[in-house]
């Protein structure tokens, strides 16, 4: 989401305030919670249009009491008991609910799941309507079950809490608090709306099911970066070296963050297999090292980086001393320099939003290949930029190894033979004009190229 829009929405909507990352991530030092506070954030609805639950026309939260999982037999909408719906304060916002309490965990469901719509709707440009709008005009959240997993259905995102190490239900852990993995969650849902699923029996989905992961990463990793606290940590960690082989050690505390740990994935196609989490990674990788490539040419067009500190902080491998080097000439340049370098990550940011929803907007789900879908990169870069970043993405995808199948028709050569064309240069279009049609020789053989 622009910048101009988050202020825009800051004078109209409606505060809440959620945790950007799970209470349960510690600092390094043992000395407390990485993120102590939880942070305001402010969704598009405003007071005045609120519902029950918290509640809108798109969504709404019921706090289910006494339910059993959702199942095939089992589905929306809940008709059975639930608990009063989560009330505002007087002023009509949400931001006075105590972080300790059911209803700050209720309400905090609702405002991340509104607020990924809200980054993602304007990077569309339009409204995403729901894959299940055939039965349902609003998505049903239910935050607190008591179930040690979660899940997202038909028309419904439900869950529950985590697991203690011994294997019962840890109520310290709920996942509707976890922001990455409602982010996640509404990814693909995103993904069921916009892009749908293959329609052919024959059709195995394997580069499909990868896309899929990943875009439910890639939602949460762009929404994330709208909390200030974490682009203020992942600047402060990484003094802005964010090249993504080997930057997990870079990124000190964060690197328990699941997203970090994806979007900093070294993996490329050949490493993974069909498995469709692990096929995701190479793909989030190549999209996420575009971002990161696209920011280090600002980086360098504002002066802030050489060219050469650039070029040598890419993904070719380096030696040990090489990495100090980059690390230094980094913490030289950011210093003094961190306004600069956070207004160069968010427009980076917003390209990357902006580059995902285009693409996702144009690709069919019906035989879909990575292939397929960096040429649809391509096509949305020359969209939103005239093309001014086809390079970087090549050379992104290239490095995971994303490319035609070997056996792909489209590295097969075609001769003048293959074509029928190799006699045409025997029998020239009269008067110049295109279209001579070829004449075989007698014996159906064709001339060889360059010879006539
Ligand atoms: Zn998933």
């Amino acid at each position: 989401m622009s910048l101009e829009l988050d202020r825009r929405l800051a004078d109209v909507g409606t505060r809440f305030r959620i945790f950007p990352q799970p209470r349960f991530l510690q600092k390094a030092d043992g000395s407390g919670p990485l993120f102590a506070e939880p942070e305001q954030v402010i969704v598009s609805v405003e007071p005045a249009a609120m519902r029950p639950g918290p509640g809108d026309d798109r969504m709404f939260v019921i706090d289910a009491i006494g339910k059993m999982p959702y199942n095939n037999f089992f589905r929306p909408p809940y008709r059975g008991a639930a608990r009063p719906p989560v009330q505002p304060g007087g002023d009509g916002h949400f931001d006075h609910l105590d972080p300790a309490s059911r209803e700050f965990s209720a309400a905090t469901m609702y405002a991340t799941v509104r607020r990924v719509l809200d980054i993602w709707e304007d990077y569309f440009g339009r409204t995403i309507q729901w894959h299940f709008e055939s039965d349902f005009d609003r998505l049903e959240l239910i935050p607190l079950i008591e179930w040690n997993n979660a899940q997202s259905g038909y028309g419904f995102l439900e869950f529950g809490f985590g697991r203690s190490p011994n294997g019962t239900t840890d109520h310290t852990r709920p996942f509707c608090e976890n922001f990455d993995v409602l982010a996640h969650e509404l990814g693909h849902s995103i993904i069921f709306a916009e892009v749908g699923v293959p329609a052919s029996p024959l059709d195995e989905g394997i580069d499909y099911g990868g896309m899929h992961e990943s875009a439910g990463d890639l939602v949460a990793i762009v929404a994330s970066l709208h909390f200030h606290s974490v682009v203020d940590h992942l600047l402060e960690a990484t003094k802005g070296n964010l090249l993504t082989v080997n930057g997990l050690d870079r990124v000190g505390e964060l690197s328990d963050s699941r997203e970090i740990r994806v979007a900093l994935n070294p993996l490329r196609m050949s490493d993974v297999g069909d498995e469709p989490h692990d096929r995701s990674l190479p793909l989030t990788g190549a999209v996420f090292d575009t971002m990161v490539e696209v920011f280090q040419h600002d980086l360098v067009a504002k002066k802030l980086i050489t060219d050469d500190l650039r070029v040598r902080s890419t993904n070719l491998p380096g030696s040990v001393h090489d990495l100090t080097e980059i690390q230094a000439q980094f913490t030289s340049s950011y210093t003094g320099n961190e306004a600069a370098f956070k207004e160069s990550l968010l427009r980076a940011r917003d390209y990357l939003g902006r580059l995902l929803a285009v693409t996702w907007s144009d690709i069919s789900p019906d035989f879909l290949t990575y292939h397929g879908m960096l040429r649809a990169i391509l096509r949305a870069d020359r969209e939103i930029t005239g093309g001014d970043n086809a390079q970087i993405i090549r050379e992104c995808f290239a490095w995971r190894e994303i490319a035609p199948v070997p056996t792909s028709m489209l590295l097969r050569p075609r001769t003048l033979t293959s074509c029928g064309l190799a006699a045409a240069e025997r029998a020239p279009a009269p008067h110049g004009r295109g279209h001579a049609i070829p004449s075989p020789r007698s014996d159906g053989s064709a001339l060889p190229a360059g010879r006539s």
